[in-house]
């Protein structure tokens, strides 16, 4: 979720499998795009088939070092250039017990999902600190669903169709969101908005932000 990112410049190709070969020629790990870029904004277009399963596989292997590289627990292809509903997950979980236990955040294996869509289950929300490889140097605290149910296919072409909750079910959300041009800012709390080299660390730091919440006032549920 965050980390040093070179900017990206230069025209956009408008051909999807074009911007997938741009990436695959270019360096690794791709550069990550930042918000303002139109492809952030855009929505992508289904995987319908457009690549090959040697391009398929070798853009999967491009996503997942960059997104280890960042790091980050997910990866959407727009925030490469790619307007393209796929995208990679994978969290090793936290090392504090009880952040574990307050989010909810438990490991999710690395896993490719192409064209995934989500669903409530339940009324249930969360809200926590969360930041965006492509909006570098901030964190929000975002409600979400607490519990999804996720469709997608695999790389393999395999259908996914389950039920998510807590961590794993808020990345979900937010790379899915990046598939339909959204951003967290879109949905955050912006008086939680701070600066990963200010505030930012000492709010995360709480397993709930109740702490940020009464100071910089803003709701939670
Ligand atoms: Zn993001």
């Amino acid at each position: 979720m965050t980390g040093p990112v070179p900017a990206v410049t230069g025209p956009q190709p408008r051909d999807v499998r074009d911007q997938v070969r741009r990436v695959l020629d270019g360096p690794v790990p791709a550069p990550i795009v930042q918000a303002g870029h139109p492809v952030l904004r855009a929505v992508a277009e289904p995987c319908d088939g457009q690549l090959s399963a040697a391009e398929l596989g070798a853009l999967v292997e491009v996503m997942r070092t960059t997104m280890r590289a960042a790091p980050g627990v997910g990866l959407a292809a727009p925030q490469i250039g790619i307007s393209l509903a796929l995208a990679v997950v994978e969290d090793p979980g936290p090392v504090d017990p009880e952040i574990a236990t307050a989010r909810e955040r438990r490991p999710l294996a690395f896993r490719v999902l192409l064209n995934p869509r989500y669903e409530a289950v339940g009324v249930d929300r969360a809200a926590f600190y969360e930041g965006c490889l492509s909006v570098h140097g901030w964190s929000a605290v975002v409600r979400r669903h607490r519990t999804v149910r996720l469709t997608a296919t695999d790389e393999t072409g395999a259908p996914v169709d389950e039920v998510l909750t807590g961590w794993q079910a808020r990345i979900v959300q937010h790379e899915t969101d990046h598939l339909n041009g959204r951003l967290y800012i879109d949905v955050a709390e912006l008086r939680s908005l701070a600066a990963t080299d200010g505030m930012a660390a000492v709010w995360a730091s709480e397993p709930h932000p109740r702490t940020a919440a009464g100071i910089l006032g803003f709701p939670l549920v």
